[in-house]
């Protein structure tokens, strides 16, 4: 069993969970890149009757059955559920209080990987947003 917590960007949705880990995906598909307007999309599986929520996320219906539920001031995405597997709910790691307490397992549908991906481990790199960018 394990404790997890997490919130939206505003506060206005926070999440608790107390129950049994599942998997930890990273999915690479373009529908996850865009309803997270990112390069891919980290998930937390956890059991959707052990989760308690503060504040009332809102959802879109992706395709039929699949929901993205995202806070309704802020717009931060929270969870991904479909009703091809109803008893997982698919939370987004980077909404954890403690993003140490993640460790991806799995990485999905690398073939629509943002292509932009590949080397960016090898772009200079800064601590912060206060040291320009070195000219390459
Ligand atoms: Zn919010
Ligand atoms: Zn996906």
């Amino acid at each position: 069993m394990t404790k997890l917590s997490g919130r939206c960007l505003c506060g206005a949705v926070t999440w608790c969970y107390d129950g049994p880990r599942g998997r930890n995906l990273i999915c690479h598909c373009t529908s996850c890149q865009r309803a997270a307007s990112s390069a891919y999309a980290a998930f937390v599986e956890v059991d959707p009757k052990q989760v308690s929520w503060s504040g009332t996320p809102n959802h879109y219906q992706s395709s039929p059955g699949t929901f993205r539920g995202f806070c309704p001031t802020c717009g931060t995405r929270l969870y991904f559920r479909s009703d091809r597997w109803p008893g997982e709910l698919h939370i987004h790691a980077a909404t954890l209080d403690d993003a140490t307490l993640y460790q991806p397992d799995c990485q999905v549908v690398l073939r629509e990987r943002a292509p932009w991906l590949d080397g960016i481990d090898a772009l200079p790199r800064h601590d912060g947003f206060d040291t320009p960018p070195s000219d390459q």
